[in-house]
């Protein structure tokens, strides 16, 4: 098995030395609980984790693998992947979601302020109101109507173009080299969800901090905007490599071939439309917020964790993994995190709370990247048969955890996903980061 060859560096470190096929070492943060298992509650990694980890490190151009502490299986490479390639670009390092990713609102109110379920049901009610929710659910006129001029503003030229506050992040425009080329038809024919949440595990969480503070999660990408723009690229990728199936082990592009260069502008412009959905919906909250409680909220960061970013020259691709730059990096000089690095927004799951953290020089290790949540462990499938629904809602009710459905989702409770903590002792205890913020929900809107 792949685990016996394994090397341990350090505490939450082991390395997988290179194979015939492997370009380099891949680098995987791990700790031996969340490695080998301990226990019906923490399985442990399957094989077929590391069968993806070898491929990932497999692709031509790739001169870093790095794996974080919440990897799972995905398409191709683990979610919890960082590929760092020469000139190679790796649709399947950045994955379907393009963009997907986090926004954090910092309120001014305090856990007594939003004590009353009343009021927090009805926040919930003033959001869903406000913006569309669930699966292939599109704007639906909730929002301020985007034209198809602003919206191919939005893509090209970043969320400043929607007209309001521009100073939200200074990660607000992802830049789009050539913005002359063209976007597939498919793909443009989903821009009505731009201002929509999506489905599954992508939602707009209450939280409260160990402070007292309120603060506001959110997590969606670029909706069938982005799945449909990387959709062309497994397709298109895969007709010029001559694959006849499995496309997204395999698929890999020239940077600087036509293909290559038309993905790197149209990924470019999914995660525009990410951060923009992010921002829309951050609105339609505060909005809320405001109405209900009174209080303001404003974008504390933005972030994403499905995305593949120039850095130092070559290209970082983070699929389901968060960029952790510590104080002092040079990407970070002139914003408001130079000194402390910026913050690293981890969602654990509805029930079990999140975190913020910040990182360390350590990050250096793991081509500054953590995690980017805690990371499933049961399947959907699985935690439909299992799970009890009534005692999954008392447990949810106890600890006055309100959500947008009636019932709660059973293959989104606590219990399918691995223990933040496990996965957050892990990043400490390799020193990428620290811990700043533990998050406590109390109100939950699931896509
Ligand atoms: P992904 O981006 O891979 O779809 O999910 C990111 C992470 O979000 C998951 O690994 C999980 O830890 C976390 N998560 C999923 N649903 C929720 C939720 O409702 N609330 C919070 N706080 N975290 C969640
Ligand atoms: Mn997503
Ligand atoms: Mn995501």
């Amino acid at each position: 098995s792949w685990k016996q060859r394994l090397e341990k560096v350090s505490e939450g470190h082991y390395v997988l030395a290179k194979t015939k096929s492997m370009k380099v070492d891949a680098d995987l943060f791990l700790s031996d609980k969340l490695l080998w298992g301990e226990g019906p509650e923490q399985p442990g990694l399957e094989d077929s984790v590391f069968d993806q980890v070898v491929n990932a490190a497999s692709f031509p151009g790739v001169t870093r693998v790095a794996v974080t502490p919440d990897c799972h299986l995905g398409y191709g490479v683990p979610i919890g992947t960082v590929v760092e390639t020469d000139g190679i670009l790796l649709p399947t390092a950045a994955g379907y979601d393009i963009g997907c990713g986090m926004v954090q609102l910092q309120t001014t109110l305090t856990a007594e302020d939003v004590a009353d379920a009343t009021k927090r049901r009805r926040w919930i009610e003033e959001v869903t109101k406000r913006i569309a929710v669930g699966v292939g659910a599109s704007r639906v006129q909730k929002q301020r109507r985007v034209t198809d001029r602003t919206f191919s503003d939005v893509v090209r030229h970043g969320a400043k173009a929607l007209g309001r506050g521009s100073s939200v992040t200074e990660r607000d425009y992802i830049p789009v080299e050539d913005d002359r080329v063209d976007i597939p038809e498919r793909a443009f024919g989903k821009r009505e969800q731009l201002g929509s949440l999506g489905g599954g595990n992508h939602f707009t969480e209450m939280q409260v901090d160990q402070n007292g503070r309120v603060w506001v999660m959110l997590h969606t990408g670029s909706r069938g905007f982005g799945w449909n723009i990387a959709k062309h690229f497994f397709v298109e990728g895969a007709a010029q490599l001559g694959l006849k199936s499995r496309s997204e082990d395999h698929v890999w592009l020239d940077a600087e071939s036509p293909l290559g260069r038309d993905y790197w502008n149209l990924h470019n412009m999914a995660a525009n439309f990410a951060v923009a959905n992010r921002l829309i919906i951050g609105e339609a909250v505060c909005a809320a917020l405001e109405d209900v409680f009174g209080g303001t909220a404003s974008v504390y960061y933005e972030i994403s964790h499905n995305l593949i970013q120039k850095e130092a020259g070559k290209f970082v691709a983070r699929k389901g993994a968060t960029r952790a730059f510590p104080g002092g990096h040079p990407a970070l000089k002139g914003t408001p995190w130079e000194k402390t690095g910026h913050p690293i927004l981890i969602p654990g799951s509805m029930e079990t709370g999140s975190a913020i953290l910040f990182a360390e020089p350590g990050a250096q290790k793991s081509i500054y990247s953590v995690n980017h949540g805690s990371g499933r462990r049961m399947s959907r499938g699985e935690a439909r048969r299992v799970l009890k629904q009534d005692v999954t809602d008392q447990r949810m009710a106890e600890a006055g955890i309100l959500l947008n459905t009636r019932q709660t989702p059973l293959d989104e409770s606590g219990p399918c996903y691995k223990n933040l903590d496990d996965v957050l002792e892990t990043v400490e205890m390799a020193g990428l980061a620290r811990v700043a913020y533990r998050l406590k929900p109390v109100a939950c809107i699931k896509g």
